[in-house]
């Protein structure tokens, strides 16, 4: 039997591990243990709400038969489908701000999904969209990619955030957010991440630093689009590739659907987890963690 195939257009997989949390184990000789915890700790007061609207991005509209999107839906079907005669086409019309174009190959019946850009679709990209799907065609392939980036505008609407009245602080002492999150942008994402960044709220002024049992490295809040670095981040001793991979850990929650699974929210996927291994230090940045993560619990 052959297996599934997934083929992802437009936004290419890059590719894990995970932990924001750093739990020590206070007895005597035990080795600092880093939790599995997920950062998404700070949305908090409505959990499920948020991540409601999360999967809401990315579902499917097949809701109602008499909702127009799911008409535009099922006339699109029909039109790719008659470029794929004796086989089966289930289109599903996304939001999703990464991913365009999906297929995956199953027996007897492609899954299509799309972006709502592709609903005003003429009969020529209708057409590619039949040979990309069917045949893999390359020159389908560049002619929705041409149509894609003329419909950037579509996906960029779709994805503003909201901005709530939160002072953003990115100049650090050591670190600048800012520059650096620009930077993760065009290398990983061609800038295709739209979040705000800052520092987490500081020690105050003669507060103590105390030796802590955790730290949370780094929080992404979906409904806020707000990513949050621990300041304690932000001092000489952390390079600056460990701080970039916290930030580049919490870009990746905004390009990856949170999907339920056995009941439970997954964080972080098995695409998830791919995604951040390709991180360009991503050992060394663990390795660095393993051994300075004492450092990072004095806050
Ligand atoms: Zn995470």
């Amino acid at each position: 039997m052959k297996p599934a195939e997934q083929t992802s257009y437009h936004y290419a997989e890059l590719g894990t591990a995970d932990r924001r949390v750093g739990a020590v184990d206070r007895r005597a000789g035990a080795l600092p243990r880093v939790a599995r915890e997920h950062s998404l700790a700070t949305v908090g007061a409505r959990p499920a709400l948020r991540v409601a609207r999360t999967l809401d991005r990315d579902r499917p509209a097949v809701q109602r038969s008499a909702d127009p999107t799911e008409i535009a839906r099922q006339r699109l079907e029909r039109r790719i489908g008659a470029h794929l005669p004796g086989r089966r086409l289930a289109l599903a019309v996304t939001d999703n701000s990464f991913t365009m174009i999906s297929v995956k190959r199953e027996k007897g019946l492609f899954r299509l999904r799309l972006h709502h850009m592709f609903l005003e679709a003429d009969h020529v990209v209708v057409r590619a969209l039949g040979r990309y799907v069917g045949e893999n065609d390359r020159h389908a392939s560049d002619a929705l990619g041409r149509y894609i980036d003329v419909h950037q505008d579509d996906i960029r609407r779709a994805r503003r955030p909201k901005t709530p009245a939160i002072t953003l602080e990115t100049s650090g002492e050591v670190h600048d957010l800012h520059q650096l999150y620009g930077d993760l942008n065009a290398r990983y994402f061609r800038r295709r991440i739209e979040a705000r960044i800052t520092w987490g709220i500081r020690t105050p002024d003669g507060g103590r630093r105390r030796r802590r049992n955790s730290i949370k490295m780094g929080s992404y809040s979906v409904e806020d689009r707000l990513i949050r670095i621990h300041p304690s981040l932000d001092r000489d001793f952390v390079p600056r590739y460990f701080v970039e991979w916290i930030v580049y850990h919490e870009m990746l929650h905004q390009k990856h659907d949170i999907p339920v699974v056995g009941g439970r929210r997954q964080f972080h996927t098995p695409s998830f987890l791919e995604e951040e291994a390709a991180f360009e230090y991503f050992d060394r940045a663990r390795r660095w963690e393993r051994e300075n993560l004492n450092r990072l619990l004095f806050y």
